[in-house]
């Protein structure tokens, strides 16, 4: 099939390039003439495991290409997938107009019949709002399908989530769209849902605010858990071993970041809102979410007494492991909470090497980032913070205070280490460690 895809981000990016690797042709088109050039010069503007591969492959078989010229790829295109940025306003909603912007452009410039697929997280009634504003607006009296197909990759494994997805939601209301659907994803190994464009919208808000829940649930029990003197790790262990739970999705922690979770949820109250459906638990949710980076700092005061002239090092900085992502990152509200309060912050992250706020030092390695530093805090779950030499970590620090932000480190094991030593362990919703 002659594919574009309008917007080169995370989402954008993944899709085009695997579905060149699935033999379509695709043309990749994106506003960012710095993003494009990167890419026709066979660079990456962002970081997925596996991407540069494929990437790579589809240059060679000439299944993919990039532009600036979103006109041109509209014109050249049967199906044109929908991937721009869906941020937030002040209120809340989500800003529409990159998408809405884009509708003009297709219905100004297309010739033939189009089949617009929404692949950004939007509003339930969207689709239908862009699909009127196509067919009214036309200008070449072509006819305009529109499809939702909410987008649930994962950053950090994006990659390998689009091809093996656990399903593949489709809203559309053509036998045309739907035909073509089935055309595009005719290869994966997953059923396809067909359903309407409203509830097709609906399910991905749903999904990421039920995930979020989950995480907010677990982080409210671990509070309880520290004030009761239990485990939250154990209470983890015996609530997910319960099919009907699930054990996906129950780390407590510093709480959800991201460019998804927080923006999606406050886009999905907004529709509750404007449909007059009180979404007040979605409310507690993010207000627990919003508490989380305070108990840390709370917990730090509790052994540093000020934290005025302190040097503290974040293990961690992207919003979850395998991503060089600092949107929405928990990090970021951490670190200016600690410059609020006069610490001086240094910080280490494997992928991360520029941060939005210069008053962070960035070391090129765990342990030449702790030297001097009265704690460590560790933010993100980097595989390779589980390997660390902790005499080396301990004998560079001023004070032996560690942090675990995300329960990264077994109790046991830290009881041994504490042992050998002589460090101060503390994590989230289990007891401290001395
Ligand atoms: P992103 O910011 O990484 O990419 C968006 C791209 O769109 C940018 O490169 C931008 O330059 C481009 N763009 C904006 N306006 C344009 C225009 N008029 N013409 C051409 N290009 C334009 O965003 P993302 O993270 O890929 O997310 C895209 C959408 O997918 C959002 O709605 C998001 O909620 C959703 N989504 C994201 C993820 C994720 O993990 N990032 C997962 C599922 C769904």
């Amino acid at each position: 099939m002659n594919i574009s895809v309008i917007g080169t981000g995370y989402v954008g990016l993944v899709t085009g390039a695997g579905l060149a690797a699935k033999k379509h042709n695709v043309i990749c088109a994106d506003k960012s003439s710095e993003k494009i050039a990167t890419l026709q010069s066979g660079g990456l503007p962002i970081w997925e495991e596996g991407l540069e591969e494929i990437l790579k492959e589809a240059k060679a078989q000439q299944a993919i290409s990039f532009t600036t010229n979103i006109t041109q790829a509209i014109q050249k295109s049967d199906l044109i997938l929908i991937a721009v940025g869906t941020p937030s306003l002040a209120d809340g909603d989500a800003d529409l107009s990159q998408i809405y912007n884009i509708g003009s452009l297709i219905a100004r410039e297309s010739t033939t019949d189009k089949i617009v697929v929404l692949k950004s997280t939007v509003p339930p009634g969207t689709g239908d709002n862009l699909k009127t504003l196509l067919n009214e607006s036309s200008n070449h009296g072509v006819t305009f399908e529109v499809v939702s197909n909410p987008e649930f990759l994962r950053q950090g494994s994006a990659v390998s989530d689009f091809f093996y997805p656990s399903r593949i939601i489709v809203g559309c209301s053509t036998d045309e769209a739907r035909k073509a659907m089935e055309q595009l994803y005719k290869s994966f190994p997953c059923t396809i849902q067909f359903c309407d464009r409203k509830s097709a919208e609906t399910i991905k808000y749903a999904a990421n605010s039920f995930l979020a829940m989950k995480i907010s649930y677990m982080n409210m029990l671990a509070t309880l858990s520290e004030e009761l003197g239990a485990d939250i790790n154990e209470i983890k262990e015996g609530i997910g071993s319960d099919p009907r739970i699930g054990s996906d999705f129950l780390n407590p922690g510093l709480g959800f970041g991201g460019s998804c979770l927080p923006k999606d949820i406050k886009a999905f109250m907004k529709t509750g809102a404007n449909h007059a459906v009180p979404m007040t638990l979605l409310q507690e949710v993010l207000k627990i979410n919003e508490k989380q980076p305070d108990l840390i700092i709370n917990k730090l005061k509790s052994f540093l007494g000020t934290l005025k002239g302190a040097t503290i090092s974040i293990m961690g900085l992207s919003f979850k492991p395998n991503t060089d992502d600092l949107r929405d990152a928990p990090s970021i509200k951490l670190v200016h909470h600690l410059l609020e309060e006069g610490a001086t912050v240094r910080a280490y992250d494997p992928l991360v090497h520029v941060y939005p706020l210069d008053e962070v030092s960035l070391f090129p390695d765990p342990y030449t980032t702790v030297e001097d530093s009265d704690a460590v805090i560790f933010v993100t779950e980097w595989d390779e913070f589980k390997s660390l030499n902790w005499k080396s970590i301990v004998s560079n620090l001023r004070l032996p205070l560690i942090l675990d932000g995300r329960n990264m480190f077994e109790l046991k094991e830290m009881k041994k280490i504490a042992d050998q030593h002589d460090l101060i362990y503390c994590s989230i919703g289990r007891p401290n460690i001395y």
